[in-house]
């Protein structure tokens, strides 16, 4: 896959002033850092290398204090790796991780103004159809393609707008205002802009009695076509819990930050809210959703919907201070939540979110103090992770599972959330391994982002960019990363064998490794919204 293999991991989009600079090696023998003009300006003694478990690689990894602006190499013995140290060196991977999203509209033309190269006509235009009721024949504009395929996701897309919204809402000036997208100088940013295209979809998303539908999507994936090619029908499929708490929570969320943009969509989203949240009340009976026979997009089957309903009643006694919300927020906590997770599966972490930087004192006793002590013990462990693992990253060797970058962007996450609590470095750090991590410090020497770094990801399972006859893919898009458990047989005829963290085909076909999804995008928003926040 690789020509070469370096004896240096680095971020390779390089490093900020005033941050420390983390680098893995995979040699015991002393490293020199020099300048531009050659001369040696940091050594990194000779060190023990330990066998990292996931990667089955003999490595360490060093911090070299920080830098002043400028061009370096990293030298041992012959083999020498350069790297930059540059002001805001992550705003513009981070730009394009936003950007990537709108790559990702559905149901508009990408103009060649906004997308350059990768612009294609209007995609998915025609009235959707009710899977359960034929006669419902509606439609659903707009939305973000949800991954590699072209459905549109309810659970998946609400969370992803959420992850953008509080990187705003916490990091503001870590987050671009210059995307050059269609709303760019609407004097909105622009991160809150491309969040808008999702939330004005999950509105349309709603049943007429308040519930969501779980999905848009046709009754099979699509061949690798180009969107405004693929003319099959499109489904309304069955409602769901999960899918209408998540987007309560989230259109709450929105109702709360668009009251200053603007408040009459602000308004709109909190009386959907409060209708998907009545459903809610009026179907206390948890049922998994399941594809109706025929069905064969994707699943995200969730077998429980305690999470997405504390984080709907969360954003709700934020919004209002109804005191039932919070008894209801409390209750479902008492029960025992992973305040660390973020995903489309458990969505616990972003009612934390909620309670720690929201709420706060507001919360009280239980919603605050009882669960910001339960936070900073469950992220505790992410930090755990880190050190037990040779690339720093935070993820135990026996979960590379699909999309492996998830997992690790939310250790990043719940590591970024404990810093701002209680200022510990450690943890500010732990959470700038993994961005590195994500740009390169890995065992795959790779980073993972569409059109960055020097070692690219090419061919990611994602229909455009396999179907545009443009070389590059679509810039801007994360991908899934190592797999460990090898979902497709081709993968594993392929992998077999080797370490988790290697599990990785730079392929087209492998979406069990090489897939994108907004999902991915957008914990790496977060991320970097953070990053660039603090080298600002
Ligand atoms: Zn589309």
């Amino acid at each position: 896959m690789k020509k070469h293999e370096s004896v240096f991991r680095i971020n390779q989009e390089g490093y900020v002033p005033g941050l420390p600079i983390h680098t893995v090696l995979l040699t015991a023998g002393e490293v020199r850092v020099k300048d531009a003009e050659g001369k040696t300006v940091y050594t990194i003694p000779q060190g023990e290398v330990l066998k990292d478990t996931a990667s089955g690689d003999n490595v360490r990894l060093a911090e070299i204090p920080p830098l002043e602006a400028g061009e370096y190499v990293l030298e041992s013995g012959e083999e020498r790796r350069a790297f930059t140290v540059r002001p805001q060196a992550w705003q513009e991977v981070s730009d394009a991780l936003i950007k990537g999203l709108y790559f990702q509209r559905c149901g508009c033309a990408l103009d060649p103004a906004f997308a350059g190269v990768y612009h294609h006509p209007a995609c998915h235009t025609a009235p959707a159809v009710g899977w359960e009721d034929r006669t419902l024949v509606r439609r659903v504009p707009g939305g973000w393609h949800d991954a590699g395929d072209y459905g549109k996701y309810t659970g998946p897309g609400a969370v992803t707008a959420a992850h953008m919204i509080y990187a705003w809402k916490l990091f503001p000036q870590g987050c671009p205002d210059a995307l050059n997208i269609p709303e760019s100088g609407n004097g909105i940013p622009d991160i809150l802009n491309e969040a808008k295209y999702e939330l004005d979809w999950l509105l349309e998303m709603q049943r007429s009695d308040g519930a969501f539908y779980h999905k848009l999507t046709k009754a099979r994936f699509a061949p690798f076509i180009m969107p405004q090619d693929d003319l099959e029908t499109e489904y309304l499929m069955p409602v769901s819990h999960c899918a209408t708490a998540a987007a309560c929570a989230c259109l709450t969320l929105a109702s709360r930050v668009w009251q200053t943009f603007h408040p009459a969509f602000a308004n709109r989203a909190l009386i959907a809210a409060k209708r998907a949240w009545n459903w809610l009340q009026a179907h206390p009976e948890f049922s998994p959703y399941r594809n109706p026979e025929d069905v064969h997009t994707g699943w995200y089957g969730d077998m429980s919907d305690r999470d997405e309903r504390f984080w709907a009643a969360c954003e709700l006694y934020a919004a209002t201070g109804e005191e039932a919300y919070r008894e209801e927020a409390e209750k479902l906590y008492l029960q025992g939540l992973n305040l660390t997770a973020f995903g489309w599966a458990d969505v616990s972490g972003i009612g934390a979110l909620c309670c720690l930087f929201d709420l706060k004192e507001k919360g009280g006793e239980i919603l605050y103090s009882r669960l910001k002590e339960d936070f900073l013990r469950q992220s505790g462990h992410a930090l755990e992770w880190t050190k037990e693992s040779g690339y720093g990253t935070a993820l135990p060797a026996d979960r590379y599972g699909w999309g492996s970058i998830l997992p690790i962007l939310s250790g990043a996450m719940a590591m970024i959330m404990n810093w701002l609590l209680t200022g510990k470095k450690e943890m500010r750090d732990g959470a700038l391994k993994q961005w590195h991590y994500a740009l390169g410090m890995n065992a795959l020497d790779l980073c993972f982002v569409t059109g960055y770094g020097t070692n690219r990801v090419m061919n990611p399972h994602h229909r455009p960019s396999g179907s545009d006859g443009i070389d590059d893919p679509v810039p801007g898009l994360i991908a899934g990363g190592p797999n460990g458990n090898h979902n497709y047989p081709q993968t594993k005829e392929k992998l077999q064998g080797l370490p988790p963290a290697k599990c990785y085909l730079d392929e087209l076909p492998s979406a069990d490794t090489n897939e994108i999804a907004i999902y991915w995008n957008s914990p790496a928003i977060f991320t970097g919204a953070f990053v660039n926040q603090i080298s600002t």
